[in-house]
């Protein structure tokens, strides 16, 4: 299996996932022509590649481009009911009948990959996040959170990456120049996950295995790429000492896809 992080932060998210035939778009939060040079640049394929389209939820920023990719796409738009109904009407396809509804806990296939969508809590109608399970190994993509309970502990356990939210430096967002009525947003049980929870939560997640974990949906006004790192990689260090040889830290970028990732069950 192979995934690109197109772009990820509080602006615009979207990632790009294949095995064999089956290519995946999970979200589609920037524009379409960006989305499509991104796909095309760094992954030699183009929309009309896709397979299918999987939407997290109905928030700006997963769904900015999703009509154009609706447009260029032929294949199924997959999300909760919640969030179909609450698609504004500019980011709703013309063909309805175009998407498909999952249920949270109810795993599905796409070509050979699984994909297990499951509940998180955030401020939208039905919000999800989604696990996917190929042959050659197996990816989670956990954003939009306000924290990570018990059962998606679980349900985490085992992959061999993990696209995770590492949203906010909490004393940047205390300090800076938000509104409260935005920052208590941000810090309560529908928000975002701050770095400290991230890495609290990946202490009871992670593998004692070779693992990528991509650091996702930093905030720009309220966080910094290399203090995401820092803060995740200490509290994870001086809990797992394993951890500094097994698991290799990642910044993600709104601005720019991320390289190429590949997994193989070779590797474990
Ligand atoms: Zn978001
Ligand atoms: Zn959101």
């Amino acid at each position: 299996m192979r995934y690109c992080i197109l772009a990820s932060g509080s602006n615009g998210n979207a990632v790009y996932i294949e095995h064999g035939e089956t290519r995946i778009l999970l979200d589609a939060g920037i524009s379409g022509k960006q989305l499509r040079s991104r796909l095309v640049e760094n992954c030699e394929r183009d929309l009309a590649d896709l397979t299918a389209v999987l939407i997290t939820h109905e928030h700006d920023d997963h769904i900015k481009g999703l009509v154009q990719v609706a447009k260029h796409t032929d294949g199924p738009i997959y999300m909760t009911e919640g969030t179909q109904a609450a698609l504004p009407d500019k980011a709703r396809p013309d063909d309805l009948s175009r998407c498909a509804i999952v249920r949270e806990d109810q795993p599905f296939y796409i070509g050979d990959i699984c994909v297990t969508p499951f509940a998180v809590s955030h401020d939208a109608e039905q919000p999800v996040a989604y696990r996917f399970d190929s042959p050659d190994g197996s990816l989670a993509v956990v954003t939009d959170l306000g924290y990570v309970n018990d059962h998606q502990k679980t349900l985490l356990q085992d992959c061999d990456a993990y696209v995770f939210e590492s949203n906010h430096d909490v004393d940047m967002l205390r300090a800076g120049r938000y509104p409260w009525h935005l920052k208590r947003r941000i810090l309560g049980d529908k928000g975002h996950l701050s770095n400290i929870d991230a890495a609290y939560a990946l202490i009871d997640i992670l593998p004692d295995k070779p693992i990528d974990v991509h650091l996702a949906h930093l905030s720009e006004d309220n966080n910094h790429p290399d203090l995401a790192i820092l803060t995740v990689e200490q509290i994870l260090r001086d809990a797992r000492p394993v951890t500094k040889e097994t698991t290799a830290l990642h910044k993600t970028s709104r601005k720019a896809a991320s390289p190429i990732f590949e997994m193989s069950r070779a590797r474990v």
